[in-house]
């Protein structure tokens, strides 16, 4: 090549940076255990596609396993009978109402396992994949318990087939695709399976794609890479299979299941990143995750935002202490039972952040405070106050579980972590120092007249109400 040649194709290769750089996130939205939230009905379900559009996102990746009235398998939702969409099923019209809004809607399952799947081994004992040390599979699962199938026996795979075939072509044709979200704690380890369980779930995984295929050639169908990557996956000490990547799928890489595969990003540009920041965290951790996913140049961007809602029955992450309630999504206790929990303060803070690190990756901190500010109290935003709400999100997030809120919000929180002995004597100061601000932002805003500055209040005022009585002592008597 020549100099001028060179000078070009670095030209060339600079523009695009600088224009990937300005560009959105493409693929949008937020991933959600459709299946965990039975209160939920087809009200609610429509204004959190309309949250989703306010907030740009394009694509809905909507878990339903275990959530639909399977004619054929009936056994898999006898668990989760007290489901909105088992009572009567309205999936259908969300995606129809869905798309109105340009919104894409993919259906979400885990072949071999988890919720509705996993309950087959009821009816099929014969079919329980086998553990690492040689026994059957356990009891797991979170909201549906149930075992762990094994891909090697040809009944589980014409039951995984059958189920899912039923999902999209008998219930659901509308929809726009799969999301085959590859298990992340229990596969099998039978004498078939030892080194091979990703090819004998990838026999499904092909079979159910090209039907899909040869049906909706424009569906998306987005699989894990533990079919193609050949490396180790995480939390099983096994290595994934190197079978041959079709470029019609869609890959998924998550900070805890399926790590970021620079080598399979050489092969496609079809890629999403998930996490759980919008879920669990902070604005700082949504925009960590946007510049990852930007750093790699993954186009897609889908966390999760699901939000529990399901009568605890088992240890759900050894939280004993919620057995026999009802859970609130995102630990917001003040919500009536089947109300929409998007529009909460403390998620609203974050969703905001996805919008605006989505739409623009390389905002900076300080911007996204401003239009923070902005969005929630208008013409009544100032700095101290924006500090206020984030340091109010920040407290009721802070430590939390896929199931509860932060230890600090109640003694009842509080007490059951350290049952689990799941607190050390830092973060039993932190909250200590925490609450003392957090009376003071209730009185503060106690007596606001704008809707945000009194919502703020009012959340703060009902933590710090949680403590009266011997909440403090209680708190105090570990620090002594
Ligand atoms: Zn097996």
């Amino acid at each position: 090549m020549n100099t001028l040649k060179r000078l070009f194709v670095v030209l060339v290769l600079l523009a695009e940076i600088v224009w990937a750089a300005a560009e959105p996130i493409a693929t949008r939205g937020y991933y959600f255990t459709f299946c965990r939230m039975p209160t939920l009905g087809l009200t609610e379900w429509k204004q959190i596609i309309d949250g989703i559009e306010a907030d740009g996102g394009n694509t809905i990746l909507l878990w339903v396993g275990g959530a639909f009235r399977s004619k054929k398998f009936p056994i898999t939702w006898q668990y989760n009978r007290d489901h909105k969409n088992i009572q009567a099923d309205f999936v259908r019209e969300l995606i129809d109402y869905a798309h109105t809004k340009r919104i894409k809607v993919l259906l979400g399952f885990t072949p071999f396992s988890y919720d509705g799947v996993n309950q087959y081994a009821f009816e099929h004992p014969e079919l329980k994949a086998v553990q690492k040390n040689g026994r059957l599979a356990k009891l797991s699962g979170i909201h549906c318990w149930g075992y762990a199938l094994n891909p090697s026996r040809r009944e589980a795979q014409e039951f995984m087939h059958d189920y899912v075939h039923e999902m999209f072509f008998d219930f659901y044709p509308n929809a726009d695709g799969l999301l085959i979200e590859s298990s992340d704690y229990a596969i099998c380890f039978c004498a078939q399976c030892q080194g091979h369980y990703y090819e004998r779930e990838f026999q499904f995984v092909r079979r159910i794609s090209d039907e899909i295929w040869k049906a909706r050639p424009d569906a998306t169908i987005v699989v894990y890479p533990h079919y193609f990557s050949g490396q180790s996956v995480p939390g099983f000490d096994v290595k994934a299979a190197r079978l041959e990547y079709d470029p019609r799928w869609t890959l998924f890489f998550t900070p805890h299941s399926a790590h970021i595969d620079p080598e399979l990003l050489k092969l496609t540009k079809k890629t999403i990143y998930w996490d759980p920041s919008t879920d669990l965290n902070t604005p700082v951790e949504i925009q960590a995750a946007v510049r990852t996913a930007r750093s790699f140049r993954i186009p897609g961007y889908v966390p999760t935002l699901e939000g529990f809602s399901f009568e605890v029955k088992q240890p759900e992450g050894g939280e004993r202490f919620l057995i026999g309630k009802r859970l609130k999504p995102f630990g917001f206790d003040w919500l009536a039972d089947g109300q929409n929990p998007y529009n909460e303060l403390p998620i609203r803070v974050n969703r905001i952040a996805y919008r605006e690190f989505t739409q623009n990756p390389e905002l900076t901190y300080e911007e996204f405070k401003t239009r923070l500010g902005s969005a929630i109290f208008g013409s009544m935003a100032d700095t101290a106050r924006t500090e206020d709400l984030l340091f109010l999100q920040q407290s009721f997030f802070a430590g939390r579980s896929w199931f509860s809120a932060s230890p600090l919000v109640s003694p009842a929180v509080f007490n059951g972590k350290l049952e689990m002995g799941a607190l050390s004597l830092e973060q039993i100061a932190d909250y200590k120092d925490r609450l003392q601000r957090i009376s003071q932002i209730a009185a503060r805003y106690s007596g606001a007249t704008d809707r945000s500055s009194a919502e703020l209040g009012r959340i703060a005022a009902w933590i710090s109400g949680n403590w009266n009585g011997d909440g403090q002592k209680l708190l105090t008597q570990h620090l002594r």
